[in-house]
């Protein structure tokens, strides 16, 4: 796991997680990205507007204020829990969330 410092357009910073390979993973659920390239906020702190398999819409979070990770942690307690309601997306089984999960927080020690 690499941990990279970002920062935001307005100055806070915040940590993005990277898989061995350089693959960003979601700061919410620990879903690998699709893409090597791919970020959920470019390098001048500006959210993508992607949207996760968990449901997170980058930039929508809190209105698109940082800080974020207070955001991320808050969607990530409602997506773990099933508190959502993604309409057509699926739910992911509690044995992937739990091991996405791992692999989020192991890499934060
Ligand atoms: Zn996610």
């Amino acid at each position: 796991m690499i941990k990279q410092t970002f920062q935001t357009y307005n100055g806070f910073q915040f940590e993005l997680i990277f898989d061995k390979h350089g693959y960003c993973l979601c700061p919410v659920c620990g879903e690998k990205a699709k893409n090597k390239d791919w970020r959920p906020y470019d390098e001048n702190g500006y959210p993508s507007y992607d949207i996760c398999a968990c449901g997170f819409e980058f930039g929508y979070d809190d209105g698109g204020e940082p800080p974020f990770d207070k955001s991320w942690e808050l969607y990530r307690e409602e997506w773990y829990k099933g508190e959502l309601d993604f309409g057509n997306s699926k739910s992911l089984p509690k044995k992937i969330k739990d091991q996405q999960l791992d692999q989020l927080l192991n890499s934060e020690k």
